[in-house]
């Protein structure tokens, strides 16, 4: 496949000296894949063209903040209709009001919301107001879950038994991660051990993690959560950030029956904008200034284009013949990889949820990070450069889920399908033959 890429090329070259690594995030750069990303001139629908011409059927979607697809046409219109009457105000306004009805209205945990700029802000801030509300400290998280990258939740799993999380990153003090133990997810006996172990403000999980491919919850264990969050007194924080209005409407919680005290949002709720939230029950979210002393606050929160892009995003979620569409998609997705795994003959799992998809490069199962971190980086770099080289984007790291859209037809699933069954011979020659290393 010749595709053009100087173009690309050339501005990715001279953002490398202007950005660090050429991007303002860094799994941007394609660097687990091993090659170099093509720089964006739109998007239309399920699709992307990059700065050559080239054309991909875009199953990164943002990372997850367009379920309507790119340029939706009444998104496009409600940002326009906006702009024309300011960007940002510093004061209330009705848009705001809109898009916190309809949150609460959604969300099953969610009586009263504050909205954010990122995802980050929202998970930190949800932290602050645990750990205000229970007058406790230390923070149970799940190894591979992603919360944003406020230092508290930069930890790495500690070896073995331990509990006690390590600095993920330079620049984060050991103090800043000192309240936070890190256990494996689907782990009830590593739960256990880690509450027997002291104190805890907060219980934070991705109800479906997401960040570490998509590995579901086993059978029971949110209820488990949910159950020992209760015993021990702390409160059981979703970071739904990626699941919130994708899933369903009210996002796993609702899928699975399980209630959270604190809900985390992000992605969808902006509709492509800079918008997230975290919000719960009246009593809990008072305590933030200036109902309560819990301080909190943001320039540009609840920004008018951001909540007017989101209301219409989050009303797409709500409307039943569009969640039907996109759990067509996905099963559709999810089940014609599974077939090609097995007639290619090489080692597929996929797992799927309404919106989100994922192969991992083993005979599976997949229950948690380690399993995760023992699939196969070479067979997915393979695979996801045969893909973008035939036209179709998927995440550049195998700890990253695809997210199928409204804007998906089953004409863009067919094409992955096709250049996926080349992408998995590929696969299959240079990963798994043992003939051609
Ligand atoms: C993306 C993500 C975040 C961080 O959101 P940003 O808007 O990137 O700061 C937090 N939690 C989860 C589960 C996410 O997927």
């Amino acid at each position: 496949m010749s595709r053009r890429a100087r173009r690309s090329h050339e501005l990715f070259a001279e953002s490398r000296q202007y950005m660090p690594g050429g991007v303002s995030s860094p799994v941007r750069a394609m660097g687990q894949i091993g090659r170099e990303p093509f720089v964006v001139a739109r998007g239309e629908g399920a699709e992307l063209v990059d700065v050559d011409g080239n054309r991909y059927v875009d199953w990164v979607m943002s990372w997850g903040a367009l379920l309507a697809g790119h340029a939706h046409p009444d998104i496009v219109a409600a940002v326009t209709a906006r702009a024309a009457s300011g960007t940002s105000y510093g004061a209330p306004t009705r848009g705001e009001l809109e898009l916190a009805r309809l949150v609460v209205d959604s969300v099953p945990s969610v009586e009263m919301v504050r909205f954010v700029s990122s995802g980050t802000e929202a998970a930190m801030s949800a932290l602050r107001l645990a750990r205000a509300v229970t007058g406790k400290t230390r923070v149970l998280k799940f190894a591979g879950a992603y919360h944003g990258h406020a230092d508290p939740f930069l930890v790495a799993a500690g070896s073995g038994l331990a509990t006690h999380g390590i600095p993920a990153s330079p620049g984060v003090p050991e103090g800043a991660v000192a309240d936070t133990v890190v256990v494996a997810w689907n782990d009830r006996t590593a739960v256990d051990e880690a509450l027997a172990s002291g104190d805890f403000a907060a219980i934070f999980c991705e109800p479906y993690p997401a960040n570490m491919g998509f590995v579901p919850p086993s059978e029971g264990f949110l209820a488990y959560l949910r159950e020992r969050a209760d015993e021990v007194g702390a409160l059981l924080v979703f970071d739904e950030v990626i699941t919130g209005f994708r899933v369903a409407p009210g996002g796993a919680q609702e899928r699975e029956g399980v209630t959270p005290d604190l809900t985390v949002l992000g992605k969808v709720i902006g509709g492509g904008l800079p918008l997230a939230a975290f919000g719960g029950p009246r009593r809990a979210m008072e305590a933030l200034a200036p109902s309560g002393d819990v301080y909190q606050a943001g320039t540009l929160s609840g920004n008018p284009l951001a909540t007017a892009a989101g209301r219409i995003a989050v009303e797409l979620a709500r409307d039943s013949a569009a969640r039907a569409h996109l759990e067509r998609i996905s099963s559709s997705l999810a089940d014609g990889l599974r077939a090609l795994g097995e007639e290619v003959g090489v080692p597929l799992t996929v797992t799927a949820a309404p919106g989100l998809v994922c192969p991992f490069f083993t005979a599976g199962p997949v229950h948690d990070f380690a399993d995760v971190s023992a699939t196969s980086a070479e067979a997915y770099a393979v695979f996801a450069r045969s893909l973008l080289d035939q036209g179709i984007f998927v995440p550049p790291s195998r700890f990253e889920a695809w997210f199928p859209s409204l804007a998906h037809e089953q004409s863009h699933v067919e094409r992955t399908l096709a250049a996926a069954r080349t992408a998995l011979q590929a696969v299959h020659d240079n990963v798994y033959s043992g003939a051609s290393r």
